[in-house]
């Protein structure tokens, strides 16, 4: 089968004044697949994610980002979300002054099916049965986890063409992360496309269809995620084996 490509990530650099953050990376999501960046702090995979979605001001940007055939820089958030960007970041951003049913709605405000928008927010209180539980409370009172969980399901509720990833299992707890790791796989398993930034290596390695390594502004390596599982560099830098 022609893969198709949806992000096409070509000599990417990013400079924060006089700091070189990302050095020249090249990056490619095909359609249906979930990739994992993966690296240790300060990699540069944040800064890579927030170039993509040109939520870097002040910054010196160079090299190609193609999504959807289409090249991106310079298109501002609110068009990549017409064209079904969506990214959950670091740190979620979920609304948190307005409630988790307005948080789900906010997410589909580019779309006019309302019974489907309907069926949507039942089939994510279905999946996180603590959101129905709490639908209409302020978002701001959820725990970290929780909010995690709302912002992948506000995120998914533009149906993305893409979703971008930063760290979702960050701070939360052994039983959180799971389940955050299972929706991330059932998610693509349904068919979207997905890139996935995590420090957690080992479960993004095992849930990814392929993965990269990034390391000082670099990607030093990449590969199906099963064999990065085997490799012994990724096993005594990332997973703490070996
Ligand atoms: P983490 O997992 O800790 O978030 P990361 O791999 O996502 O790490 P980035 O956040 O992309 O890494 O940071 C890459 C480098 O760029 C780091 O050295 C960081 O200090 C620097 N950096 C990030 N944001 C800024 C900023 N706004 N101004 C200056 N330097 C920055």
């Amino acid at each position: 089968a022609v893969r198709e490509n949806v992000l096409r990530i070509s000599g990417l650099k990013v400079a924060y004044g006089g700091i070189q953050a990302v050095k020249g990376i090249d990056l490619e999501v095909n359609k249906g697949e979930l990739i994992t960046l993966i690296g240790a702090n300060g990699a540069g995979k944040t800064t890579t994610l927030k170039a993509i979605t040109g939520t870097l001001p002040n910054c010196r940007v160079e090299g190609h980002i193609d999504y959807a055939g289409e090249a991106i820089k310079g298109v501002g958030s609110f068009d990549l979300v017409k064209k079904k960007l969506a990214m959950v970041p670091e740190g979620r951003g979920v609304f948190t002054r307005m409630s988790i049913h307005e948080n789900l709605l906010m997410g589909a405000y580019t779309r006019d099916d309302k019974a489907g928008i309907d069926a949507d927010i039942d089939k994510w209180f279905a999946v996180f049965p603590r959101l129905k539980e709490r639908a209409a409370q302020m978002a701001g009172t959820l725990s970290g986890g929780e909010q995690q969980m709302l912002a992948m399901a506000r995120a998914l509720m533009s149906h993305p063409k893409l979703l971008l990833l930063d760290e979702p299992s960050m701070g939360l707890s052994p039983i959180m992360v799971e389940k955050i790791f299972e929706v991330v796989r059932t998610v693509s398993a349904e068919g979207v496309t997905i890139l996935l930034v995590e420090q957690n290596a080992k479960l993004a390695l095992q849930a990814a269809h392929r993965g990269y390594v990034m390391d000082s502004g670099l990607i030093t390596m990449s590969g199906a995620g099963a064999d990065m599982l085997n490799d012994p560099r990724v096993k005594e830098a990332y997973l703490g084996e070996g």
